[in-house]
């Protein structure tokens, strides 16, 4: 357990701009930092991906001329950087001003935009405002790529995939998979034919 676990430290911690220069990896999942907000968010929710759906990762640069075009023309841009055998594209956001959009899901392009400064600000006891805010924002991407790999929402209220009724606490708000969504995120993704980080086989190059 040791060893795998500083495999997914090790290869989370890849910067965006070295994206272009990685070695090429196995099938998994896809980051793009079209605008990452604050120094290390996009490296935080890849770690954090990474590790809870034990899938490999990587991060892809930012198109060129993504960005005339409306959301959908955008993600067609981005979700042209899926190469086969790719689960999902997750592309992070951080628009305040020009946009409204949280979370958008194009599942026919399995590819998602999460709006890091749309996504819910909530206030916990104990924990800093932007700790909160960025664990908010990894509770989004781990949900939407839930959404596009087939997980249902969940009735457990702390497993990422739970709709909380609007009245509910926001203390109520999980990041990670409860048991029975994990199990079937990992079936799904095994399916998918990705070899799960923790079946043994650590992203590698090829060659
Ligand atoms: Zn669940």
């Amino acid at each position: 357990m040791a060893l795998l676990v500083s495999v997914c430290m090790g290869t989370a911690g890849a910067r965006a701009a070295d994206a272009e220069t990685e070695p090429a990896a196995e099938p998994g999942i896809v980051l793009v930092g079209v605008d990452p907000g604050e120094d290390g968010l996009l490296d935080r929710i890849r770690e954090f991906v990474e590790k809870n759906y034990s899938c490999p990762t990587r991060l892809a640069p930012v198109p060129a001329a993504w960005q005339d075009k409306p959301r959908s023309g955008q993600a067609e841009i981005l979700a042209a950087q899926l190469k086969p055998g790719d689960v999902c594209l997750v592309a992070v956001y951080d628009r305040a001003e020009d946009t409204d959009f949280s979370t958008d899901l194009y599942p026919e392009l399995r590819t998602a935009l999460v709006n890091a400064a749309r996504v819910e600000r909530i206030e916990k006891e104990g924990v800093p405002a932007e700790e909160m805010h960025e664990r908010m924002v990894e509770r989004a991407c781990m949900r939407a790529i839930g959404t596009l790999i087939g997980l249902e929402p969940c009735p457990w209220p702390r497993c990422c995939m739970h709709v909380p009724p609007p009245d509910v606490s926001h203390e109520v708000r999980g990041r990670n998979l409860c048991p029975p969504c994990q199990d079937k995120a990992d079936r799904i993704l095994r399916e998918k034919g990705v070899t799960l980080l923790k079946d043994g086989a650590p992203a590698k190059p090829e060659g």
